[in-house]
């Protein structure tokens, strides 16, 4: 509990605070910010190396953001104007994208020759060796190594005469660390996972399977499986139960049952569906602004709660619809309001600069929601576009007329569902966002700045900084101050702009 902190917003009881309206102020420090750490939790249950995720939005996350995010420690939120079965498979395309099992393993036959098999090993251009081979009902009846083709006397042999005979073998369901210690114990280079009738349904390969396990990337943000992690957006009420169904079918970690008003009957329905049918996925749901709506999703099971209504930089629902609470007051209290129930809160919408996210954290935000932020990366799937020499990405929100228009994701997240084009109301707008390079150079920036920011807190870690952080306010004259001013620009910084 951040008793500095209650203070401090008690002096404005009626007044919503946004990030620039503060800044933290410096502490002692007894470290250097490099002996800081970053990880934090997403959800009551699940832990994160750094407190980024990426927004579910159609021009921001799809598996190749999500990939990047999840290789940086964070993870990423596929959006959901994306029919029921792509947003799986782009789900599908996350967790297999580190996993060392081959799920359709190329198979010879036993009356091939080994002339055939060097003849489709160049057509297909591949590299490995190491092949199951069947016989005429598809069963395995032996492997066939790169020593086997070496030191087989003549090409014209059978597979039959030269494969080693009754191979190691392992279950279906194998888990990663099984194969590796069953392939070490019996040294096999390759382990053919078999079902009751003998074929074969999946392939462990030693070398990708000790890279996962022996190497395996501290930074990186894997299930307990070695797959990257990775999180899908759902709507409310009964409309995506299906979509629910397939997701976690396809091995998502966490669903953020997504909407503009989630303190609302729809989305506190869906979210103790999902706690209740789909105990293994985590539930985050929102978006909400209030700590009441906070201990309502809390209420319902929600393991993370998403605060954020009008602070995205895309966003028109305050000038709309007149509503929404500034994004710092918003998170603060929601936190204050989940204080001691573990329940996460994730700041969504609103993060400028690497400075923003600190403030979010001090304020008790668990972790942040990027879109502006990203939008404009290589791994975003917003359309990259020239104007006036230099290059950009469109980057539109959820409720603008055009996402309404085409995904039905968008229309649900507005409550839009039944109507016709003409009488949509948009609560966002359409644009585009300076290309900005990888995911990854982004991410250092936002994690070195968030050191930095530990550092000058006198804090090690982000609950430290959730425990002692404190803020002053900032009056407009110190918002000038705060900005580079009285200078002409001549070169841009990796993480700042004008
Ligand atoms: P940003 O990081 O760009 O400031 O904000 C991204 C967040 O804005 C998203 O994660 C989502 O919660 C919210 N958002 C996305 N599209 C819209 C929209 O069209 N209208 C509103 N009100 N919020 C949006």
């Amino acid at each position: 509990m951040n008793k500095y902190m209650d203070a401090f917003m008690k002096t404005f009881p009626y007044e919503g605070l946004t990030y620039d309206d503060v800044t933290l102020v410096t502490q002692y420090a007894d470290f250097l910010p490099d002996d800081t750490s970053l990880e934090t939790k997403l959800t009551s249950r699940t832990k994160m190396k750094i407190p980024f995720m990426s927004a579910a939005m159609d021009t921001v996350t799809e598996s190749a953001m999500a990939i990047a995010m999840a290789l940086a420690g964070g993870i990423g939120c596929i959006h959901k104007n994306l029919e029921e079965d792509d947003q799986a498979a782009q789900v599908a395309k996350v967790k297999n994208y580190l996993n060392g099992l081959i799920a359709t393993p190329i198979c010879f036959h036993e009356n091939d020759d080994i002339s055939f098999l060097r003849s489709e090993k160049k057509r297909m251009g591949l590299k490995f060796n190491g092949f199951p081979v069947l016989d005429d009902k598809d069963r395995l009846v032996g492997m066939i190594t790169s020593s086997d083709m070496r030191f087989a006397p003549m090409d014209a042999m059978k597979l039959r005469d030269v494969m080693q005979k009754a191979p190691i073998t392992a279950a279906p369901n194998t888990t990663l660390k099984k194969a590796y210690d069953l392939m070490r114990a019996a040294k096999v280079g390759k382990l053919p996972l078999v079902d009751r009738q003998g074929h074969v349904v999946g392939l462990y390969s030693f070398t990708d399977v000790q890279r996962l396990i022996e190497n395996r990337n501290p930074s990186y943000n894997c299930d307990d499986k070695f797959r990257l992690r990775v999180a899908a957006s759902v709507s409310g009420g009964k409309g995506d139960l299906s979509r629910m169904e397939k997701l976690a079918a396809a091995g998502v970690d966490a669903v953020v049952v997504d909407s503009a008003h989630g303190h609302s009957k729809g989305i506190m329905d869906m979210t103790k569906y999902i706690v209740k049918n789909f105990p293994k996925v985590d539930v985050i749901a929102g978006n909400i602004a209030t700590g009441e709506a906070a201990v309502a999703l809390a209420k319902c099971g929600a393991h993370a709660v998403k605060v954020g209504i009008g602070p995205g930089s895309i966003c028109t629902t305050r000038v709309v619809c007149g509503v929404g609470i500034p994004q710092l007051t918003a998170v603060y209290n929601a936190a204050k309001a989940l204080r001691g129930s573990g329940v996460a809160v994730i700041a969504d919408g609103g993060i400028k600069l690497s400075g923003d996210v600190p403030k979010a954290l001090a304020a008790g935000a668990d972790s942040v929601m990027l879109g502006s932020v990203l939008a404009g990366t290589e791994e975003s799937p917003g359309e990259k576009i020239y104007s006036n020499g230099r290059q950009y990405v469109v980057y539109r929100g959820m409720g603008s007329m055009a996402a309404l228009k085409n995904g039905k994701g968008s229309r649900a997240r507005y409550f839009q569902d039944n109507e016709a084009e003409d009488d949509l109301v948009p609560q966002g707008i359409e644009g585009m966002v300076p290309y900005s390079g990888r995911v990854h150079s982004i991410m250092t920036q936002f994690c070195g700045g968030l050191k930095a920011s530990l550092g000058y807190c006198g804090t090690k870690t982000i609950a430290e900084l959730q425990e002692r952080g404190k803020f002053y306010r900032v009056t407009a004259a110190g918002q000038r101050e705060a900005r580079p001013h009285d200078i002409t620009i001549t070169k841009e910084a990796p993480n700042y702009r004008a």
